[in-house]
């Protein structure tokens, strides 16, 4: 299959963006991108599919989430972080089972890939139940069972029967071709030393991605200086969880001694503009981390904190909010936003295949009508046009590994009316 259009950015090494491009797609994988013109004439007899007055970008990374979490959007807004968790959160978690959790998670996996994100790193409990969404709707994605001290009638009936779970899940899907399991404790300030150490050895031996929320609040940075004499990330390299093979969501509160750490240890970060600013958390020191050589990804942190999962939006967010604490227009470029928001996912995922369109990576891409959207309309710059100006409504297609998941106003993977439906059953019941 070939797909051409206007414009093709590619988010290869010299970030070129192709002028009347096309993408040759061969099963999961991206075969040839290249001048339209050129690619037809290699491949006669291809079935071509002209997306004409479009933008096609790699797919977009939502690097951290918690897709059940569809089923409390709008609950508990304009509160702090613990204020939040322990009023409305934990207590409508603790009534969950596992029909919501799938069902939140595939209504979110439909607002992932309407808005043209293509894979994400979850966060939940049950977490069954997202792979088993994630597979049905057919995006690509990192998963890890939510390990706290709470509810552990959710995870299993103690610490052992959880590590079970992650085991099992584990297991059960390696090998697949889009999802993958991580170890996901909380955050340091839900566990303890102990059961940090053995989620990092347990990462190890499973050979998963470790990930966790750190750093995200001054209260955070607080409770752990009263806790354990040192700040969080300090805190979490004395327990040998700072590796290349581990991403932290947020990192919000840092000092230059721990960006450093963070760079040196190879660790990825997650920046979630969105629901920093609506926690009043503060804001991500994302210039200097980058500056510094920490690989930034960008996530929604889901639908209860932001509460939108629309990857455009986060990309126009990040991309004003690094100006504006930085007070310099150039800190945070569009093109940095787009970058943080693909090659850096790629890097949170820990998955090389993904974040660029380049033959041997994955056909993971979406197209943004540049055409029939006033708002996008002219196009000096796609790049541009993508960060400043969309909504990501203008999204017409969405394609996860050769596979067509979203075009031209239609889910086609999954039966959308039918879902919501069922959705709109559980959600009365959390
Ligand atoms: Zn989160």
């Amino acid at each position: 299959m070939i797909y051409t259009a206007d414009w093709i950015v590619t988010q290869d090494a010299a970030r070129t963006v192709v002028r009347d491009g096309a993408i040759l797609v061969r099963g999961d994988s991206v075969a040839a991108v290249g001048a339209a013109s050129d690619v037809v004439a290699a491949n006669p007899g291809e079935q071509t599919v002209s997306l004409g007055e479009s933008a096609v970008f790699p797919g977009l990374v939502d690097a951290h989430c918690h897709l059940p979490m569809s089923l409390l959007r709008g609950r508990g807004d304009d509160k702090p972080l613990f204020a939040w968790l322990n009023e409305d959160v934990f207590p409508r978690e603790a009534k969950l089972f596992p029909e919501a959790v799938r069902l939140g998670a595939a209504l979110s996996c439909c607002e992932l890939a309407r808005y043209g994100c293509t894979s994400f790193f979850d966060m939940y409990m049950l977490e069954e139940n997202v792979f088993a969404a994630a597979d049905e709707v057919g995006l690509r994605g990192v998963l890890g069972e939510n390990v706290t001290r709470f509810f552990p009638q959710l995870g299993g009936a103690d610490r052992d029967a959880l590590f079970g779970r992650i085991r099992r899940n584990a297991e059960a899907w390696r090998g697949h071709p889009r999802l993958r399991p991580a170890v996901a404790p909380h955050a340091p300030y839900t566990t303890d030393p102990e059961l940090l150490r053995e989620c990092r050895d347990l990462a190890l031996e499973l050979a998963c991605p470790f990930a966790m929320h750190l750093a995200e609040t001054e209260d955070e940075t607080r409770t752990t200086l009263d806790e354990h004499g040192m700040r969080p990330v300090r805190y979490c390299d004395s327990l040998e969880l700072l590796r290349p093979d581990a991403t932290f969501f947020h990192c919000v509160h840092l000092d230059a001694e721990e960006i450093a750490l963070l760079a040196e240890r190879g660790c990825a970060v997650v920046h979630n503009p969105a629901s920093n600013l609506k926690l009043a958390s503060g804001s991500a020191p994302v210039a200097e981390m980058i500056r510094s050589g920490v690989r930034v990804a960008l996530g929604t942190d889901g639908p209860a904190s932001n509460n939108s999962q629309n990857m455009v939006r986060e990309l126009w967010l990040a991309a004003l909010l690094g100006k504006a604490t930085a007070r310099d227009p150039a800190a945070m470029s569009a093109q940095n936003a787009l970058d943080m928001a693909t090659l850096g996912g790629a890097a949170a995922l820990h998955d090389p295949s993904i974040g660029s369109l380049e033959p041997g990576k994955k056909a993971d891409f979406f197209a943004i009508d540049l055409g029939s959207a006033p708002n996008a309309h002219p196009c000096a710059n796609p790049v541009s046009a993508l960060v400043y100006a969309a909504s990501g409504a203008e999204n017409r297609l969405t394609v996860v590994g050769g596979r067509e998941i979203w075009r031209d106003g239609e889910f086609l993977t999954v039966d959308w009316a039918e879902l919501r439906e069922r959705f709109d059953r559980v959600a009365a019941r959390s």
